[in-house]
């Protein structure tokens, strides 16, 4: 069986779908591994280091879409899907949901493609998270991306020459991304405030040093959907929100943003009025700029000033950090496909009755199989 892994090709992407130790592994599994020349380039890894893993390149595109069994990390295009192989498996990330036309011709092309994103956050499914891989590293850029643009220091230093104050920060959302926000702005010395709807994440950000903002504690008791997801709050409750954050962001240099609601648009929780309020010279950075942005000021990959305030939309972000957002995406895949493998036949085998493969296949014989999706 032939696993296949080509060179992305939608803008802006840099990460690759295999690392070298994923290569070894399928290779050790059984598997032919194919990489088209020049996957690895944007992940700093050259064709010669796949070779070396035991992968052979290949020249054209077409080669390697046509194998039995091809990883992404982007959702293919129309002349991707055109060279898929007919009952071939596509394992990729492929927002799906928002792209119901590309999962209808998948179906067409009759091929078992699995969304990365789709697959449940069950603890047995943890290291298969392309979510959390992708969104913890995002955490952390957000976090230098907005220093970048700030021009003063983050950590209190006391010289000779005076003391420069601490930088402030306010991260909005503590889900992956934010929490990994907070821990990186506290190694680099800032002040760091945080606040989400949802009441059992106030622990975690005080375990990171975090101080958590308190809006209306009754009424967040109910803010969590089953799964752990963020539910849309009544307006009462964004109006006491509101209020809160503004009061924050008058004492806020840098404002994190990460709140996203699944299968909604992102929730506005920084308005024009609050970005004025805001001291000349602050920062936003909007992780959440694709769904629509945390803040109606940030444009999506681009870094724009509005009232004194820098705000910055970088798009894909985890590709701003192509090596380890490779290498972790990387090792999701193989953890979803190593329980996969029938070790005698060498190839992948499905039980469909797995919650894991029911709830991340979208189409398969076909027919587009996801509840989310069919119908
Ligand atoms: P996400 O990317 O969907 O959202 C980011 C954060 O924004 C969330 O914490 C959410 O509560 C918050 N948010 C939404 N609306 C908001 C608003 N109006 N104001 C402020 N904050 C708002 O979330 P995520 O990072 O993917 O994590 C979601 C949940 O999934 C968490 O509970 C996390 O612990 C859980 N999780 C579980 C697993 C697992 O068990 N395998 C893995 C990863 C994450």
């Amino acid at each position: 069986m032939k696993i296949a892994i080509p060179k992305e090709r939608r803008a802006g992407e840099a990460r690759v779908a295999a690392s070298p130790d994923t290569v070894k592994k399928y290779v050790q599994m059984g598997f032919e591994v194919v990489v088209e020349t020049g996957a690895g380039d944007g992940a700093s890894i050259a064709d010669s280091v796949y070779q070396e893993a035991g992968a052979s390149i290949a020249a054209d595109a077409a080669t390697v879409l046509g194998a039995d069994v091809v990883l992404k990390v982007q959702r293919p295009t129309d002349e991707e899907i055109a060279q898929l192989k007919e009952g071939g498996v596509l394992i990729s990330s492929l927002s799906a949901l928002t792209n119901k036309d590309m999962v209808q011709k998948l179906a067409e092309r009759k091929v078992t493609a699995f969304a990365m994103e789709l697959v449940p956050r069950i603890t047995r499914a943890q290291s298969m998270d392309i979510l959390s891989s992708q969104a913890n590293l995002a955490g952390y850029k957000a976090v230098l991306d907005a220093v970048h643009e700030f021009k003063r220091a983050v950590p209190m230093m006391m010289t000779a020459a005076g003391t420069v104050a601490p930088a402030r920060f306010l991260v909005l959302g503590a889900g992956v991304a934010g929490l990994q926000a907070i821990a990186t702005a506290k190694r680099l010395g800032g002040v760091v405030h945080a606040f989400d709807v949802r009441p059992a994440v106030k622990e975690q950000v005080e375990s990171l040093g975090g101080k958590f903002v308190e809006v209306d504690p009754e009424a967040t008791k109910d803010a969590e959907t089953k799964g752990g997801y963020a539910k849309e709050m009544s307006e009462d409750y964004k109006k006491k929100q509101a209020a809160k954050i503004a009061e924050v962001l008058t004492k806020t240099d840098i404002a994190i943003c990460t709140a996203l609601i699944p299968g909604k648009p992102a929730p506005v929780l920084i308005t024009e009025d609050m970005v004025k309020g805001m001291r000349p010279g602050s920062v936003i950075v909007d992780l959440a700029v694709e769904a629509g942005g945390n803040c109606p000021l940030s444009e999506f990959d681009r870094v724009v000033v509005k009232h004194g305030v820098t705000l910055v939309g970088h798009g894909n972000v985890p590709a701003r950090l192509a090596v380890d957002a490779s290498n972790l995406f990387a090792k999701n895949l193989l953890n979803f496909i190593s329980p996969l493998v029938d070790k005698e036949s060498k190839t992948l085998t499905f039980n469909w009755e797995d919650e894991i493969l029911k709830g991340s296949c979208v189409t398969r014989d076909g027919q587009i199989v996801h509840p989310a999706l069919a119908g």
